[in-house]
């Protein structure tokens, strides 16, 4: 495939735009080369500014459960733009939406909206301190919250010391009130909590976690989170930015049979539109501005546009549950068809999958946590993946992130995503 004007436009963005790119990931800095911009995209395919066409296994790192450019989000985008795009004044349709997401997800009463995940992340966090007046929080090592301060933060020599920032502006006096536990490791975080006593306001994390590849949680993992959290006097909060609405209609809580306390959303709930959201019951949403002391706002939150994509989408998947169950089924058939064509090369992989989330490990050895995601071999999955894009496929172009399976994959894509693997899988030993 050419890529000459990708490469052009690469350019001329890396002269005005940091890197070149507004996100650092899609600046293939893990797997080397320029990045591809895209023209257009529709279902399951991207069109890039060469006229390649991609199998899209990225989604827009998973809001387009249902493909690019779904008719009914696409219509209901401009409908609304024909009536203003921003007044900073209530709409009706907030309410209808917060009303949809409620009756869809478990345990919540209220739910506020904003513009990104981080911002419902960073928003989440900032509740259950003010909820339990207590200011340190547990985060998984691996697991990404956003790029608020409270979650750069990197495994220290040992978790229940104070962690030390990944990002320089990141200051000690913030990283001292994150620590670290280790993801799928129970005893870890208990041993966190009784070196913390009281100090305490919550646990975050992915309940599966995409953002260092898909990692599963072990048998027992989240129950025993939701019981450490019980005995403790502390929230559990689920960053359900990936999980919410794809996993399940209710996400991870659903799937799993667990209770969080705060839950947080991203992604599929903005229909491809700049969206976070978070909610709980009520007693802990009303302790948010303008009703309780804690603060959080935003100019565009709320916004119409974003509001009418997220509202399409939800009642898309609200009136057809079917979806959750047939991009899960798509996913398995690709785990499978991947798996066969890698065993047979004599391939050392993993492969990790939670519904229509999956991705590829290189290394033979089961990936439960941060660690034994590192240490899959790099240079296998950089030549996997470029590999696989002069197939035509279209994978996250770092192993740290999970493929999203959406709704507009045919099995034909399957088959020709499968093949490919095939053709590269040689290249690999
Ligand atoms: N939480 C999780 C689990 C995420 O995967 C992401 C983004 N990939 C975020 C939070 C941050 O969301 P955003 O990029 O919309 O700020």
């Amino acid at each position: 495939m050419n890529y000459q004007r990708s490469s052009a436009l690469f350019a001329e963005a890396e002269k005005v735009i940091p890197g070149g790119v507004n996100s650092p990931v899609r600046a293939f800095k893990a797997v080397g080369g320029t990045p591809i911009f895209v023209e257009k995209a529709k279902g399951a395919y991207l069109y890039d500014a060469d006229g390649n066409k991609l199998i899209d296994y990225i989604n827009s790192w998973g809001p387009m459960i249902l493909g690019h450019a779904h008719e009914a989000v696409v219509n209901a985008v401009i409908e609304k733009a024909k009536k203003g795009t921003s007044f900073g004044m209530p709409t009706e349709i907030e309410t209808k939406i917060a009303e949809l997401a409620v009756s869809m997800v478990p345990n919540i009463d209220k739910i506020r909206f904003v513009n990104s995940g981080t911002e419902a992340c960073m928003s989440a966090v900032r509740l259950a301190r003010g909820y339990t007046g207590k200011d340190k929080i547990i985060k998984f090592a691996g697991c990404y919250h956003g790029h608020s301060d409270s979650f750069l933060i990197q495994a220290g020599s040992g978790a229940v010391t104070f962690g030390s920032p990944n990002s320089p502006g990141v200051t000690q006096g913030t990283a001292k009130d994150t620590l670290l536990a280790t993801y799928n490791d129970l005893k870890n975080v208990a041993e966190v909590i009784t070196a913390n006593k009281d100090k305490i306001s919550c646990i975050i994390l992915e309940p599966v976690a995409g953002n260092m590849g898909c990692i599963p949680p072990s048998k027992g993992f989240l129950e025993g989170l939701r019981k450490l959290c019980d005995e403790n006097n502390i929230l559990l909060i689920f960053d359900e930015v990936m999980t919410g609405f794809r996993l399940a209609a209710g996400g991870a809580q659903e799937l799993f049979g667990v209770k969080a306390d705060i839950v947080t959303f991203g992604k599929v709930i903005g229909g491809g539109l700049p969206v976070g959201a978070f909610a709980a019951r009520e007693e802990i949403m009303n302790r948010l501005a303008p009703v309780g002391p804690v603060y959080q706002a935003g100019t565009l939150s709320g916004n119409p546009l974003a509001m009418a994509a997220g509202l399409a989408i939800l009642q898309e998947l609200d009136s057809n549950r079917e979806i959750f169950n047939s991009i899960a089924k798509k996913t398995e058939y690709l785990h499978k068809g991947l798996e066969a064509v890698l065993t047979s090369e004599g391939v050392k992989f993993t492969i990790n999958r939670v519904g229509s989330m999956i991705s590829v490990h290189f290394s033979d050895k089961p990936v439960t946590d941060f660690d034994s995601a590192a240490a899959a071999n790099n240079e296998s999955f950089k030549k996997f993946f470029h590999g696989m894009l002069k197939e035509g496929v279209y994978i996250a172009p770092s192993a740290f992130e999970t493929w999203f399976i959406c709704d507009a994959l045919s099995y034909d894509d399957l088959d020709a995503t499968i093949s490919a693997c095939g053709k590269v899988a040689k290249t690999l030993n």
